[in-house]
């Protein structure tokens, strides 16, 4: 370890250091392949954002042709075809517009642990250079700005601060604030903070845009079996591809933004969602026992296993109601600047998803979290105990 290194104050503690390559069990985030701060990307990590982009093209020629020949020649209806070529090309554009707000974006830079308070025992820890001497941090009486002294709140791996619910990301090398999972269609990047709202309405915007194109189709198809004789040969083709893709594009991309309103409406990240264990990080200190405070899962026997996936199935953490959920994702600011303007954030929402409101390092907790934490902690003490005397 290098002098220059800003250290947490968690080093202090001897013998508590822990390496840098080591692996909380609790860092579900986090695996052994790829853990060094900032992965280079290459050339074949853009590979599948070229079949995304190859994929919302692609159907756009058969989709002017169906218009062309069924609405405007076979119908004689030029209001449909300009209204349908119009619908469907501002789905088309949204999509564009949150792709790149999504490859381009930031998913969550974590900010540098800062400190005006030189007595900031939190602060000083984690960067600016400032390193406090150990007599400085015992005396200090200040409470610390960003408590990351506590479980899973600094990064071993970038030697950064974690603020609350961010991760590390193997991937991309990093750590990215509210991390929902990484995506390798949307450019090898994580979906973060700051790209959620984006990437909801890609899910949106594609799904519309498949279930549009469908029905268009389906209703032309319906029309070309009851008389075949009256629309060009080819057009019915198109018309079936275009249907058969359009309905495999909403079922798919639909249910994943199901799956993503869900997660919305309830405060969680795909990553708390599929992953009971990161409840261990929050729990109250426990008495001492063969369990560490907070616990591993590697600790765990089956039956205090099953108890963390039931309080998980029944405590969202970060769950403050579906309308203040809502708030927090999609925000009220442009994510362009500090002014506010109701236009511009709703613009903002309409073209690319908009900006998640805050700062991405604090989140107000569920009233119930701290009940069902302390009960799960006195459960896992009991079945520590049962498994002791047994
Ligand atoms: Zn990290
Ligand atoms: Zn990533």
């Amino acid at each position: 370890m290098s002098n220059s290194r800003p250290l947490p104050l968690l080093s202090f503690e001897p013998g508590s250091l822990p390496p840098i390559r080591g692996r909380s069990d609790n860092d579900y985030d986090a695996d052994d392949d790829g853990d060094r701060p900032g992965n280079p990307r290459r050339w074949y990590h853009y590979v599948p954002l070229c079949i995304v982009v190859l994929l919302l093209l692609a159907p756009h020629p058969s989709i002017f042709h169906v218009l062309l020949n069924y609405h405007y020649l076979t119908l004689r209806a030029p209001l449909y075809f300009v209204v349908h070529l119009l619908i469907i090309y501002a789905f088309s554009f949204l999509a564009f517009s949150s792709l790149i707000a999504c490859v381009a974006r930031d998913p969550g830079p974590v900010p540098e642990a800062k400190s005006e308070d030189p007595h900031d025992v939190g602060g000083s820890s984690g960067g600016g250079g400032g390193e406090i001497s150990i007599e400085d941090a015992l005396l200090s009486t200040a409470p610390p700005s960003d408590d990351y002294l506590q479980p899973g709140r600094w990064c071993r791996i970038c030697w950064k601060p974690k603020p609350e619910r961010a991760h590390h990301c193997s991937q991309c090398g990093r750590c990215v604030l509210k991390m929902d999972h990484h995506c390798p269609w949307l450019g090898a990047k994580c979906i973060g903070f700051r790209t959620y709202p984006s990437f909801l309405h890609f899910l949106a915007s594609v799904t519309f845009l498949a279930a549009y194109v469908s029905v268009v189709c389906i209703r032309g198809l319906v029309f070309a079996f009851s008389k075949p004789l009256a629309i060009n040969e080819l057009t019915p083709v198109h018309m079936l591809l275009l249907s058969f893709a359009g309905c495999a594009f909403t079922l798919v991309m639909g249910s994943f933004l199901g799956y993503h309103v869900y997660l919305v409406l309830t405060n969680q990240t795909t990553l708390e969602h599929i992953s009971p264990f990161y409840l261990l990080n929050h729990l109250p200190p426990l008495p001492p026992s063969r369990l560490s405070s907070p616990p591993q899962e590697r600790q765990l026997a089956y039956p205090q296993r099953r108890a963390v996936r039931a309080a998980h199935s029944r405590l969202r953490l970060y769950d403050v109601g579906w309308r203040r959920n809502t708030a927090q994702v999609f925000g009220s600011g442009t994510g362009l600047g500090p002014k506010r303007c109701w236009f511009a954030a709703w613009a903002a929402r309409l073209l690319w998803g908009g900006n998640s409101c805050g700062s991405g390092t604090q989140f107000p907790r569920n009233s119930h979290a701290e009940d069902v934490l302390v009960e799960l902690a006195a459960e896992l003490v009991r079945l520590e105990n049962n498994t002791d005397r047994s």
